[in-house]
């Protein structure tokens, strides 16, 4: 299939590792130039360079997502070096674990901030470029939690549910302009955070996934848009 967004320009934040990394070299591989953005500098740079030895161009940016003031920086250096900006993959670091009745008053901000907020803040300000060019896409990565809550993470089911719920407005406002906005929510996928969490049994490749995320940024998904796709092998139980 022919994605169609070869030339097109992409800022992938939380890029460097997982499904971020993998989003932004499935992106690279259909010719899309990407900026990568991350906190660890050593990291980032590795992953650029890995990036670029397949032939991808793309650039590193590094920055805290979670600051109020990086959305906007990320977006004016994109486009200062690549003229402008038509694909966002918001994507950021996911909260700790913890039961629904133990979480702080700072937990939750943190956790609202990190994973509702910082892609608020990241539609605002890609938005009006893409809207200006009539073409835009926008995937949001979040969790299957949106679908399925889960027990032993709760700041992740109350931070990305709030954001399903503004997204699926959003989606709507944005279409006639020619933007698309999804989510994308990932069941157990093979990274460093699923790791650190103790997932085990069978998982999702990365890699596949960023196919995926680049799929829902092609040509031919013009008409996917308020959609969540999950991405879990089954596991979730919901009907909805
Ligand atoms: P990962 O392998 O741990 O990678 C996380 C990436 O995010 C790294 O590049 C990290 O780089 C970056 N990052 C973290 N905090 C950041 C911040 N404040 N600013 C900028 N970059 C930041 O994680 P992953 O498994 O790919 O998960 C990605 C997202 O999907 C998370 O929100 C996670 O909760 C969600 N998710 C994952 C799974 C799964 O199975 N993997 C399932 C459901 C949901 P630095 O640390 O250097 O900044």
């Amino acid at each position: 299939m022919e994605f169609g967004i070869a030339g097109k320009v992409a800022l992938v934040t939380a890029g460097s590792k997982g499904l971020g990394r993998a989003s932004a070299a499935a992106l690279a591989a259909e010719g899309a130039k990407v900026v990568i953005s991350a906190r660890t500098e050593e990291t980032l740079r590795a992953t650029e360079a890995a990036i670029r030895s397949d032939g991808g161009e793309v650039h590193a940016i590094p920055a805290d997502v979670t600051d109020p003031a990086t959305p906007a920086r990320l977006v004016a250096e994109t486009k200062e070096r690549y003229g402008s900006l038509d694909i966002l993959v918001a994507n950021a670091g996911g909260p700790p674990p913890g039961r629904a009745l133990d979480l702080t008053d700072d937990q939750i901000d943190a956790a609202v901030n990190a994973n509702l907020t910082t892609s608020v803040r990241l539609v605002r300000e890609v938005a009006p470029t893409m809207q200006a060019s009539g073409w835009g896409r926008i995937c949001c990565i979040t969790s299957w939690s949106i679908k399925q809550p889960m027990r032993e993470l709760s700041l992740s089911n109350l931070a990305r549910t709030g954001l399903w719920a503004w997204a699926k407005t959003a989606a709507y406002d944005l279409f006639p302009t020619g933007v698309t906005l999804n989510l994308i929510c990932p069941g157990s996928h093979a990274t460093d955070r699923m790791l650190q969490l103790g997932g085990s049994g069978v998982m999702g490749d990365p890699a596949d996934f960023g196919r995926i995320v680049a799929f829902l940024c092609s040509q031919p998904a013009s008409f996917i848009s308020g959609a969540a796709l999950m991405v879990d092998g089954a596991a979730s139980a919901g009907l909805l």
